[in-house]
């Protein structure tokens, strides 16, 4: 082999998503090898493809959105491109969302790399009506730009070609600069100057890139610097504060908000020149558009959101009424069916209290779920949900949070019938990270499905008569609480300004109805296969917790004790009795005799009762209760709602063991509403009580890993859990305490 070896290293860069991998295999194939980055476990992958004798090292960067040092992924990537200094970077991006990707490409170029565009997935943004101008794009960013499609490896020849072309004209450097309005600009210049006078850092990046790095506030390379030049970097750090208050006094924002505008300000400039065409039906378009103006006008919209919230609640909580008694009922005939053929004792107890009572109470609410989600996905599939976000991002701005963050309120169950997690992780496209905590922090009190049915039983038992106007209520409160804690987040411990947001809807479809059923089925799935698994789990877990360790033998024998008084001073016959109705011989019961087995079941109803009080969870919920009174909670309800934490649907769950444990009428097919009802210490008082301390209190533990995911830090977490209980506290105490006081729903 005796040419010369013209290795060129090519890193290749991109969001999440956008095919990166897939380019990466039809590049390298065989060829390549997984290992960790230098001092970090992030995956790095390498690999070798060659062109007419041209070799080159691809090495592939973790995806990003944007090479801030947020995350550990944008640092390694941007570190590999200072440090390395590959001659090229192919830059993929995903066809269909352009706006976005290109804020990365941005941000490569001004790192001073050569960028190639591999213009990825152009086969399905055609599918969705979107084809782009390739040689327009090239031509405005003057960066190459090749369309691919890399599931098939269709141009990752042509990509290569360029990109060798690429580097070797620019030698691996290449010059670009964008405004950043003339407050910035002319700072920035004062800043270059500074830079490359003293050589600060110079060696590792462009001069114009720590400037802006400086005026993002940008923690790495201002450490960097300071270890650099302290000097330097306090007289670059005195130029950002002078900077950043007089923007904050005249355009009321600040330095990383604003380079972050113009970014997107640059790439919209380009895209707004023919790059991108749309082909939507047109006829659909403009048909679309008359609806808009009437759906989404100031003062008809707001009112006919209301009307078409209310209407769905309405349907849901009609229609659905008689198919959830018919599981109602099923489950209780399966509870007494399995109570009939069990022996007394630990298995009757665990199949009966621990399983069908538990799951059962969480599966009886199946036919309300598939109506809620039924009437969402009509909402979603016409089109109307993105009208929903578009009227309310006016309103959130007022609070502080931003359009963006409206997807991620309906996704955690914003209108009912969500989940918090994907909520949470829907705050991605939230650019602001203020603005992103603050959502993180708020979606959780949305109505997620899990919710649905604790509001659903209450509701349904103590608020009867307006089912739909309640259920609209509890929506109120849960985004009025939300809107007003992330406003008030926003002007303490997350202040910043806001960042402008543009929408663009999609045009009405008709929902076609085999989409509206998968859809509904889809997610009635997820709720019953959580029911099944995860629900189950826990059900099981308590059930355990609150069985043992049981009552000491002495109480025990001394309910026997009891027992056997009652049965000794009853007549024969009478025994007999209860006797063939237990075998099912017979069915009617004397008065007598039916007095004597209401007394031997207050008996048992006592004793299951101490039993539960005795036990682990019993005695953490005996433990909480002088504080949980306040709100209106007995014991029982205490262990609900800490079980709560585990996965919301369990707090119905757990009613139905507690309540059912603690059975005072064995012959009771009661469902859990009518028990509740029954007991003492429950009115629709202590029920608005716990509905407000549902909306508000600690996220499930999948949310809360989740906002740590997101937000980057548990100590988000640990606020989130803390804040909302404290918070769901004081507010289900104030209502309960003013509504003990003036006798309102005492009931
Ligand atoms: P990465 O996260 O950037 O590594 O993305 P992947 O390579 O894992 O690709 C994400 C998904 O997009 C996968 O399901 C790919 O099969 C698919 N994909 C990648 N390139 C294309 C393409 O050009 N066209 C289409 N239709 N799908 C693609
Ligand atoms: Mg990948």
């Amino acid at each position: 082999m005796g040419k010369p070896l013209e290795l060129k290293t090519i890193a290749l860069g991109g969001n999440p998503n956008s095919g990166k991998t897939t380019l990466f295999n039809a590049l390298t194939g065989s060829r390549q090898h997984v290992g960790n980055y230098p001092g970090v476990t992030v995956e790095k992958k390498e690999g070798y493809t060659s062109l007419d004798g041209t070799e080159l090292h691809i090495v592939d960067l973790p995806g990003t959105y944007s090479l801030t040092a947020y995350s550990q992924d944008e640092v390694v990537a941007r570190n590999f491109l200072t440090e390395s200094k590959p001659q090229a970077v192919i830059n993929i991006v995903d066809a269909s969302n352009l706006e976005r990707n290109l804020y990365l490409t941005v941000q490569l170029l001004e790192l001073g790399i050569p960028v190639c565009i591999a213009l990825n997935m152009v086969d399905a943004a055609k599918k969705r009506g979107i084809t782009i101008d390739a040689e327009k794009l090239s031509s405005l960013m003057r960066v190459p730009v090749v369309a691919t499609i890399a599931r098939t490896g269709k141009g990752k020849n042509e990509v290569i070609k360029e990109v060798i072309k690429l580097a070797e004209e620019t030698k691996g450097v290449y010059k670009f600069n964008i405004s950043y309005g003339e407050d910035l600009d002319l700072v920035l210049k004062d800043m270059e100057k500074i830079i490359i006078e003293n050589s600060f850092l110079t060696d590792l990046y462009p001069p114009r890139w720590v400037g802006i790095k400086y005026l993002e506030n940008d923690s790495q390379v201002i450490a960097k610097g300071d270890q650099c030049e302290q000097s330097i970097s306090q007289k670059l750090l005195s130029i950002v504060e002078r900077v950043s208050k007089h923007l904050e006094s005249t355009l009321n924002t600040y330095p990383e908000a604003l380079i972050a505008d113009y970014r997107y300000g640059y790439i919209a400039s380009i895209l707004k020149q023919n790059v991108i065409q749309r082909q939507y039906d047109i006829n659909r378009l403009e048909l679309s558009d008359k609806i808009d103006r009437i759906v989404t006008n100031r003062f008809v919209g707001p009112l006919l959101m209301m009307a078409i919230i209310y209407g769905l609640y309405q349907f849901t909580f009609s229609y659905s009424e008689i198919p959830v008694g018919w599981f109602e009922a099923f489950f209780g005939w399966l509870s007494d069916f399995m109570s009939g053929r069990l022996p007394d004792g630990l298995l009757r107890s665990l199949i009966v209290s621990g399983i069908i009572d538990g799951v059962g109470g969480v599966l009886g609410f199946v036919p309300l779920i598939m109506f809620m989600f039924f009437g969402i996905s009509v909402l979603e599939d016409s089109g109307y949900l993105a009208r929903v976000a578009y009227m309310l991002d006016k309103v959130f701005s007022i609070f502080g949070l931003h359009g963006n963050s409206v997807m991620a309120f309906i996704v955690s169950g914003g209108i009912a019938g969500g989940c918090a997690v994907p909520g949470v992780m829907a705050t991605r496209t939230l650019k602001s990270r203020r603005e992103k905590l603050a959502t993180l922090l708020t979606v959780p009190f949305m109505n997620c499905g899990a919710k649905l049915p604790i509001m659903a039983l209450l509701v349904g038992t103590f608020f009867g008569e307006n089912k739909a106007m309640m259920m609209f209520m509890i929506t109120l409160i849960a985004w009025g609480g939300a809107l007003l804690t992330a406003k008030l987040l926003r002007m303490t411990i997350i202040r910043g300004p806001a960042t402008p947001f543009v929408m663009e809807l999609p045009p009405y479809r008709l929902p076609t109805l085999k989409g509206l059923f998968i859809h509904t089925w889809e997610r009635t799935w997820q709720y019953i296969k959580k029911a099944g698994t995860v629900i189950l789990g826990i059900s099981i877990l308590l059930w355990a917790m609150m069985t043992f360790p049981g009552l000491p033998e002495s109480e025990k024998v001394r309910f026997e004790n009891m027992r056997q008084f009652e049965e000794k001073s009853a007549l024969p016959s009478h025994l007999q009795e209860l006797k063939s109705a237990e075998d099912g011989t017979t069915s009617v019961l004397s008065p007598t005799a039916k007095l004597l087995k209401q007394r031997l079941a207050k008996i048992d109803g006592q004793e299951a009762e101490q039993a539960l009080g005795h036990s682990v969870a019993g005695s953490i919920g005996i433990f909480l209760e002088p504080i949980s009174r306040h709100a209106g909670f007995d014991w029982r309800t205490n262990i609900a709602l800490v079980g709560g934490f585990a996965a919301k649907e369990v707090v119905v769950s757990t009613l139905g063991t507690a309540y059912s444990l603690g059975e005072v009428d064995p012959e009771n097919t009661d469902s859990l509403g009518e028990t509740l009802k029954k007991s003492a210490g429950w009115s629709p008082l202590v029920a608005l009580s716990l509905i407000i301390f549902t909306i508000f209190y600690a996220p499930c533990f999948v949310t809360v890993v989740a906002i740590a995911r997101e937000s980057g830090s548990w100590k988000w977490s640990a606020f989130s859990v803390l804040f909302n209980t404290m918070l769901a506290f004081s507010l289900a105490t104030l209502v309960y305490q003013i509504g003990s006081f003036t006798g309102f729903l005492a009931g």
